[in-house]
């Protein structure tokens, strides 16, 4: 399918996307987000969607999901739409446009503003080939939902910061919860892992050290129980479950980005502080780009694609200045213009 084209088009409806296509709104540009994913949101949706940001500007503390509802919201003023599914493999450059393109759809743009994070990514799967056609049926490796595990045993085999944070944001929902880790240094917060460790005495968590998943048992059509293995005395102990949550962290890939001639520094794109690729008409913002002094952070991400994309308006628009104004003063939202 042949998509109309637009004056921006955001690669990426994460944080950073999303707010980009709200600055295209507000100045007045059509605009367009293309995103691999199912759910807009980037990280804050697939990896940690019940988990409390403490530092976004303005909120005091805001669940990363009611973020991007707030997010999705506010770009939706405008109207433009973002296009969920569709994973960009490729970039074509046509008289004076560009195409993004994926496996079905073409998105044609006079301007690109790459938001892409940390490219498309996805959860590590568990190596053991024994997990593999549980995946779907009992193993889940994204929480979306918190109250799915009410009253449920919970293994999360993990010992990160994802595995600890789960490990406490359950205690209360699920039934029971074990920790599996195949050694005792764990990667987490340590307040969390404190915290965790204390709850053994307290709640219904269990933290096994030094092991590692041997051995999924079915009831039909569901598992009930595990077989655990310990690494270091190789003995075998089975525990009860309905669901386990690997949380071994993610592979991340930027595939079609790194064919597009950008310049590159540990997968990043380096941009100046015009948020200027090197390519003319191509911006980037967020995680995906690097700069001296580049902070991974959603507060950042807001900076960068406001630049990013009134440069885009003006490199489209060159009548239209960079500097947009301020909004309180602004007749798209109803205000007086000055
Ligand atoms: C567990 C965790 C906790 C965090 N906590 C905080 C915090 O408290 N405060 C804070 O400021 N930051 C936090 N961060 C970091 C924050 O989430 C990131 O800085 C932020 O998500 C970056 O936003 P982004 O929009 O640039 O990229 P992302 O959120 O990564 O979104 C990029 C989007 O681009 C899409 N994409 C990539 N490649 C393609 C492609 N080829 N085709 C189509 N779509 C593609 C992806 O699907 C994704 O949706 C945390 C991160 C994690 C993992």
């Amino acid at each position: 399918m042949e998509h109309e084209i637009k004056d921006v088009t955001i690669l990426g409806a994460g944080p950073t996307g999303l707010f980009g296509l709200f600055y295209c709104g507000m100045r007045g540009a059509s605009a367009q987000v293309v995103d691999a994913l199912s759910q807009a949101g980037g990280q804050l949706t697939a990896l940690y969607p019940e988990k409390y940001i403490f530092d976004v500007a303005g909120f005091p503390k805001v669940l990363a999901k009611d973020l991007v509802r707030s997010l999705e919201s506010q770009a939706a003023q405008f109207g433009e739409p973002v296009h969920l599914d569709q994973h960009v493999t490729g970039l074509e450059e046509h008289d004076g446009h560009f195409v993004l393109v994926t496996s079905t759809d073409r998105f044609p743009t006079r301007s690109l503003v790459l938001a892409a994070g940390i490219g498309a990514f996805s959860p590590r799967r568990l190596p053991q080939a024994v997990a593999e056609p549980w995946y779907g049926k009992g193993i889940q490796d994204r929480v979306l939902d918190l109250e799915q595990f009410r009253g449920k045993r919970v293994i999360i085999i993990g010992g990160g910061d994802s595995a600890f944070d789960w490990a406490q944001q359950l205690r209360g929902t699920a039934e029971a919860i074990s920790l599996v880790h195949r050694s005792d240094r764990f990667r987490a917060h340590a307040a969390t892992v404190a915290d965790v460790l204390a709850s053994v005495h307290t709640s219904h968590t269990k933290v096994f050290t030094f092991h590692e998943l041997h051995d999924i048992h079915s009831a039909g059509e569901y598992f009930d129980s595990v077989t655990l293995r310990n690494v270091k005395s190789k003995e075998l102990e089975r525990v009860e479950c309905d669901v386990i949550l690997p949380m071994l962290g993610f592979v991340s890939d930027l595939g079609a980005l790194n064919d597009w001639g950008l310049e590159l520094v540990n997968d990043e794109i380096v941009v100046n502080s015009q948020m200027e690729t090197g390519h003319a008409g191509i911006y980037a913002a967020g995680d995906i780009c690097t700069y001296p002094g580049k902070l991974k952070l959603i507060a950042t991400g807001f900076a960068e694609a406001a630049t990013a994309v009134n440069q885009a308006v003006h490199w489209v628009h060159p009548d239209k200045k960079v500097a947009p104004g301020h909004s309180s003063n602004m007749a798209v939202f109803g205000q007086k213009d000055d």
